[in-house]
Formats: C-alpha cells, sequence, structure tokens
C-alpha cells in the first residue's frame, strides 16, 4: 500500500506545488503589478522587482504592460460609459473576451503614448510594445510558450500542465472583474462611484483581491482594495509583507476620512430615498 500510494501522493504534491507558485506567480503579475504598480502607482518597488513581478502578467498572455495600463485607465475615465473598452453594457462576451478583437476602435496608439507616457521611455516595456499591433500580441504568445517549454525542461510535463491550468484560471479571473464586478445584479456596494462597479467575493478570492472592485473604483490609487477586515485581499497582504521586509515604499492609503465621506453619500442617498419614499 505504501509503495503504491507514495508516487501519487508524490504527485500530487509536485502538482499542488507548481499550481500554487503559478497561481502567485502570474496572479501576482497582473494584481500586484500591472495594476497596483503600474497602473495606479499605489506602491514603489525597485525596478527589478517590479520587472520580475510584471514578467509574471505578461507570461499570463497579458500583453504588453504599456498597453494594458493605457486600457484600463480608460477603463477607470469611461467606466460603464461611452468609450469604456470592456463594459458589460456592451454585452457580457464582449467584456469577457470579445474587447480585446478590437480594442482599436476604443483606443489609438497615440492614445496609448499619451495615457502611460509614465512607461512609454522605459527600455524594457518599449521593447515589450506601445501598439494594440499583431506584432505586439505575437510577441507576447511566443513569449509565453517559450517561458512553457523553459519549464518543460525544468519540471517536466506536471509543472507544464500544473502552470497551464492557474494560468488559464488567473487569465479568466482577470476578465471577470472586467465582466462580474460591473453587473448590478452582483455583489454589493459600499461606496458612491460613478459607474456600476461592485464587491463581488468570489471574484476577489480568485483574484487576489482585486474582486473588491467598488473600493477600488472609489478609491482607485489606495494599495489596499479590501478594506474590511473579512475582505480578503491576498494582493494586499503581500504589499504589506513587502513593506516590512523594506521592499515597498510609498504605499497609498486612504485616510478615514475620505473613506467616511465617500461612505456617508450612500447613506444620504437612502436617506433621502426613504425620506421621498415615506412622502
Ligand atoms: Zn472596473
Ligand atoms: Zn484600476
Amino acid at each position: 500500500m505504501h509503495n503504491i500510494m507514495s508516487p501519487v501522493l508524490l504527485t500530487v504534491l509536485t502538482f499542488s506545488a507548481w499550481f500554487l507558485a503559478s497561481y502567485l506567480y502570474h496572479g501576482l503579475g497582473i494584481t500586484l503589478g500591472y495594476h497596483r504598480l503600474l497602473t495606479h502607482s499605489s506602491v514603489k518597488l525597485p525596478k527589478w522587482l517590479t520587472y520580475l513581478i510584471c514578467s509574471g502578467g505578461y507570461l499570463a498572455l497579458m500583453g504588453s504592460p504599456a498597453v494594458w495600463v493605457s486600457v484600463h485607465r480608460l477603463h477607470h475615465q469611461k467606466s460603464d460609459m461611452e468609450g469604456d473598452p470592456h463594459t458589460p453594457m456592451d454585452g457580457f462576451m464582449h467584456a469577457l473576451v470579445g474587447w480585446m478583437t478590437n480594442v482599436h476602435a476604443f483606443q489609438t496608439d497615440e492614445e496609448i503614448y499619451r495615457q502611460a507616457k509614465d512607461l512609454v521611455n522605459d527600455p524594457v516595456y518599449k521593447s515589450l510594445g506601445l501598439t494594440h499591433s499583431a506584432s505586439q500580441a505575437q510577441l507576447c504568445i511566443a513569449s509565453c510558450v517559450a517561458f512553457r517549454v523553459l519549464l518543460y525542461i525544468i519540471g517536466g510535463p506536471i509543472a507544464v500542465v500544473a502552470n497551464l491550468i492557474a494560468s488559464v484560471t488567473v487569465f479568466f479571473s482577470t476578465q471577470f472583474v472586467n465582466t462580474v464586478c460591473h453587473l448590478p445584479s452582483h455583489g454589493y456596494k459600499t461606496f458612491e462611484s460613478n459607474d456600476n462597479s461592485r464587491n463581488v467575493w468570489w471574484v476577489a478570492l480568485l483574484t487576489l483581491g482585486e474582486g473588491w472592485h467598488n473600493n477600488h473604483h472609489a478609491i482607485p490609487k489606495s494599495a489596499r482594495h479590501g478594506l474590511k477586515w473579512y475582505e480578503i485581499d491576498v494582493t494586499w497582504y503581500t504589499i504589506s509583507l513587502l513593506e516590512k521586509l523594506g521592499l515597498a515604499k510609498d504605499v497609498v492609503l486612504p485616510s478615514n476620512r475620505i473613506m467616511e465621506q465617500r461612505q456617508l453619500k450612500i447613506t444620504q442617498n437612502l436617506t433621502k430615498t426613504l425620506e421621498t419614499a415615506s412622502k
């Protein structure tokens, strides 16, 4: 029994270790790297660590960092309005994946330069592409394939299978933020925001904290998205750990006053609605 179980147990443990490592590498690459570091400057890390973390996002098929940042900044500016590149108001499948095929219609290459002018002169981000072109996407796809070949050489088929399952889950979880977290039928709102953004717990678990999307739209620069004790935010815990290690600096957190002011509006609106209803 011992001889039969041991290889199976070893396979399960090896798979789990590769899956967990891959999930954190690619997941944090997007949430901490592309999103909180590059797009919103919610925290500062040494350059080498920023590149290392962002590589996880690039190798999860997120495309060039500068282009990703410019699309996401546009999303914040036009959230759920005309010109939002991925609102479910234009259809669920459009917001899930369809928008990637016609993002040119929402954003010109010149506008990428304007939106991401803090990144376009960085030699690494520049080399990964600054346009919505086929060559930029092809470079990312080729890099993703090369990375998995390298993984096969290092860890064999179990490593590659675990990594692929983690990568696909991370990729679609990110798209759930664009879709589910902008559907009024899901989750809850804590703050006033000029859009349909919602806090959805299961998206937050899958996306290492990004599903607290109403909190994020209300206070975009905050390094912490899960603002209540039960709003689990693995990306924030990572930032906190990096700060304790002396690696993270200039961590942006909302003051109690800002949070109370924005929460108060909801209470005031609710009071107004109740008063109107009782008249
Ligand atoms: Zn959003
Ligand atoms: Zn954002």
